[in-house]
């Protein structure tokens, strides 16, 4: 096993690509094979005695498709989370993990940054630990906050659930049932509020009338800037 660099300048002419892969010779393989995965390791397989500068070359021709392939992990990443962050309450944490046999298994918040404490130390685990924190601090936040903000609006709703949906932040049915989306913990405090106010602006109108949005705005005047927030990344509104 061979660990190489290689710097090729892009089609810029300033930015420089830098890929890191790993060069596995396989005695039964004939030709040169090369795959990404996540998080963006780069394998190249090749047959045994394969010289490196070869590899080298294959490795620059396949540029375009290597970008592509990092590029599609990248996108892969759920909304509020990179590889080395998470967006929590619509503040930067640094994630850490590390195992901790005399701690709970959890996560702790100190001094701006997150650390998780998996059950094993591998990806699986820890965004497991992740995904449990994120989902039981969107609940508590979301029922608290949509209790306060019905009263407030002198609104009544029949059951909050909470779920990850692909394409929605938030959507209230005919029965008064509201949905929210738990990554929903990613957005500032004051996007959330809007969410809230808009679903449960929903139990007068059930539309988006002028009169729906006149609600609205009555208890989030700035409701313009957080649906732009939204719009921003990717979602809509029920
Ligand atoms: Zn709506």
């Amino acid at each position: 096993v061979l660990v190489c660099q290689f710097q090729h300048r892009g089609a810029e002419g300033i930015l420089y690509l830098i890929v890191d892969y790993q060069h596995i010779t396989h005695p039964r393989s004939r030709t040169i094979k090369i795959k990404v995965e996540p998080p963006g390791k780069v394998i190249v397989v090749t047959p045994p005695r394969f010289s490196s500068s070869r590899v080298d070359e294959f490795i620059r021709k396949s540029e375009p498709w290597i970008k592509r392939q990092l590029e599609k992990i990248k996108q892969a990443r759920p909304f509020g989370e990179t590889l080395t962050t998470v967006m929590v309450f619509g503040k930067q944490y640094k994630k850490n993990a590390i195992l901790q046999n005399d701690q709970k298994i959890g996560v702790v918040v100190s001094d701006g940054e997150l650390n998780i404490n998996p059950v094993q130390l591998t990806e699986a685990s820890i965004s497991n630990e992740l995904k449990r924190f994120l989902k039981s601090t969107a609940e508590k936040y979301i029922v608290t906050r949509t209790r306060q903000l019905a009263e407030k609006m002198g609104a009544t709703f029949g059951t909050i659930t909470l779920r990850q949906q692909k394409t929605r932040w938030g959507s209230c049915s005919s029965q008064g049932n509201l949905n929210f989306n738990w990554r929903l913990v990613h957005c500032p405090p004051a996007v959330i509020d809007y969410v809230i106010i808009h679903e449960l602006a929903h139990r007068t109108q059930m539309n988006h009338s002028q009169k729906f949005w006149q609600i609205v705005e009555r208890f989030d005047p700035e409701y313009r800037i957080h649906t732009g927030w939204l719009k921003r990344h990717g979602m809509t509104l029920g």
